[in-house]
C-alpha cells in the first residue's frame, strides 16, 4: 500500500502517518523528519536545508527529489509506504508518478488531511515534537505522559523552532500557494480522499482506517 498523506503544516500527518505506519506495519517517510535528523546531525544536506526550513520555506527540489526516490528503493519500502511531507509542490508530484511510473507502479491514495487555517494556528502554537524520533504532541490536546519525555521512544520533547507564530503564518501561506495545487492533481488522477482533519484524533484515525480497511486496502483493491 503506498500512501500520500495531503494537507497544511499542522493538519495531522506526522501524528497520523505513526499511527497509520504501526497499524499497517508499513513505513512512514516524513521528509521533514529527515531534514531535520539532518540539520541536527550537521550533515551538509542539513546545512543546505537549514535557511530554507527556519524561514518556512520549501527545500530547493534538487535537494528534496532525489533523496525521497532514493528512499523508495530501500528494502523496507518494498510492503508499501506513507509519504508524510512529500510531494510539496507539483514538479514533486510529477517527479515522483514518473518515477513510479517507470517502475510499473502508482500510488494507492492521497489522504487529504483537510483543516482551516485558524484551527492550524492554534494547533502548532501548543505542538511538541520529540527529538529523537519525531513523535508529534500537544500540550493540551496530545500531551505526554511524562511532561517533556517521548512515549514512544524517551526522547527529549522540544517545541520546532519553525512553529514560532510568524513562521507559522509563513508556512501556511506556502502551502496555499506552493502545495495545494497538488490536491486537485490527485483529484484528477482520482487518487485524493478527503478527510475531515478538523475532528479529534481518533475520529480522524477511525475514518483513515475505516476508509483503508483492516488489510491495508479499501474495497479489496490491491
Ligand atoms: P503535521 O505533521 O501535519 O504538520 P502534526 O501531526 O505534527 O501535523 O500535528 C500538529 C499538532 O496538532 C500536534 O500538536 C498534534 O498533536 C495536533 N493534532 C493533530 N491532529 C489533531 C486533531 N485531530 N485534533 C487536535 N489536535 C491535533
Ligand atoms: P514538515 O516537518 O513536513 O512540516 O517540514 C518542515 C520543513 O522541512 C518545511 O517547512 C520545509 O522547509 C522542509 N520540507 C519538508 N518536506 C519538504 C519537501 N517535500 N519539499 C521542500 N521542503 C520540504
Amino acid at each position: 500500500m503506498k500512501l500520500i498523506l495531503l494537507g497544511p503544516p499542522g493538519a495531522g500527518k506526522g501524528t497520523h502517518a505513526k499511527k497509520l505506519s504501526d497499524t499497517y506495519g508499513i513505513v512512514h517517510i516524513s521528509t521533514g523528519d529527515i531534514f531535520r535528523a539532518n540539520l541536527k546531525n550537521g550533515t551538509e544536506l542539513g546545512l543546505r536545508a537549514k535557511a530554507y526550513m527556519e524561514a518556512g520555506a520549501l527545500v530547493p527540489d534538487e535537494l528534496t527529489v532525489d533523496l525521497v526516490l532514493d528512499r523508495l528503493t530501500w528494502p523496507d519500502c518494498e510492503k508499501g509506504y506513507i509519504l508524510d511531507g512529500f510531494p510539496r509542490n507539483p514538479a514533486q508530484a510529477e517527479a515522483l508518478t514518473k518515477a513510479l511510473e517507470a517502475k510499473g507502479e502508482e500510488i494507492d491514495y492521497a489522504l487529504n488531511l483537510m483543516v482551516d487555517d485558524d484551527v492550524i494556528v492554534r494547533r502548532m502554537a501548543g505542538r511538541r515534537v520529540c527529538s529523537v524520533c519525531g513523535a508529534s504532541y500537544h500540550v493540551t490536546g496530545a500531551p505526554t505522559k511524562v511532561p517533556g519525555i517521548c512515549d514512544r521512544c524517551g526522547g527529549p520533547v522540544v517545541q520546532r523552532a519553525d512553529d514560532a507564530p510568524e513562521t507559522v503564518l509563513t508556512r501556511l501561506a506556502v502551502y496555499h500557494e506552493q502545495t495545494e495545487p497538488i490536491v486537485a492533481y490527485y483529484r484528477a488522477l482520482g487518487k485524493e480522499v478527503q478527510i475531515d482533519a478538523a475532528q479529534p484524533m481518533d475520529r480522524v484515525f477511525a475514518d483513515l482506517t475505516a476508509f483503508l480497511g483492516e488489510e491495508g486496502f479499501h474495497g479489496g483493491n490491491d
